[in-house]
């Protein structure tokens, strides 16, 4: 699509969900302009206290996780917003098949502001396969990273890192296969040398992409990689 007609497009479902009430995503009930009425919006689950400062997952007093500390993940720190649960789980998966969604606009603000907690010098989107971007025309993860990159004022490099190879769907894979899966998957495109980066992802699972993604980076130069994440799945 040209940019002018994409901008009118844009433009026009912007207009017309600001026109025409929607219905809550949640409940059904009336939400306004949002896709999530007030009422569901403030019982969005919470992450438990106490959470790993490098891959967010639960830890006494949030301490650094056992497994960290074994063997330290290739990035620095994890930010994420919510549990891996409905109806975030829900949304996200509303976000993947459907651009116009108004997902990032729901999560817009809580980003924004889990974003003034990170160190960044530039914010990078978890890039999806060319083929996988054909398919699905857009990449969700690019969605919520220019809110964050705007609200830092840092610049957005978003085709800076690219997918070499189709990995294998890793869902169903173990631990150990997901990380064969993606050696090697990902090549910076640009330097990244005394950067500190902030990786956008809607959801961290095993964390094997991210940290992956954290290999490539310090392979271009990053002196920290910190991930922020819109949904933690549990421990296995
Ligand atoms: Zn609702
Ligand atoms: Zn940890």
């Amino acid at each position: 699509m040209p940019n002018w007609t994409r901008a009118t497009h844009d433009f026009a479902t912007n207009l017309l969900s600001a026109l025409l009430p929607q219905s809550c995503f949640v409940c059904g009930g009336p939400a306004g302009a949002q896709a999530v009425c007030a009422d569901c919006f403030a019982e969005f689950p919470a992450l438990s206290e106490g959470l790993c400062p490098v891959c967010a997952l639960a830890s006494p007093q949030g301490q650094i996780c056992g497994a960290c500390l074994r063997k330290k993940p290739g990035f620095d720190a994890t930010h994420a917003l919510y549990p891996y649960e409905f109806p975030i789980r829900e949304l996200i998966h509303g976000l993947k098949f459907d651009a116009d969604f108004c997902v990032p606009r729901v999560f817009a603000v809580a980003l924004r502001e889990t974003a003034k907690r990170c160190l960044a010098d530039c914010v990078v989107p978890v890039p999806v396969h060319p083929v996988r971007l054909a398919e699905r025309g857009f990449n969700q993860a690019l969605l919520l990273a220019k809110p964050v990159a705007q609200s830092l004022g840092v610049p957005l490099f978003r085709d800076a890192l690219v997918k070499d190879r189709l990995s294998l769907a890793q869902a169903g894979l173990a631990r150990e296969e997901r990380l064969r899966n993606l050696q090697g998957a990902f090549r910076a495109q640009r330097s990244f040398a005394g950067m500190r980066v902030l990786v956008v992802d809607d959801v961290m699972t095993s964390g094997a992409t991210l940290c992956e993604m954290a290999v490539a980076l310090r392979a271009a130069g990053a002196v920290r990689v910190e991930n922020l994440v819109l949904a933690r799945t549990a421990a296995p």
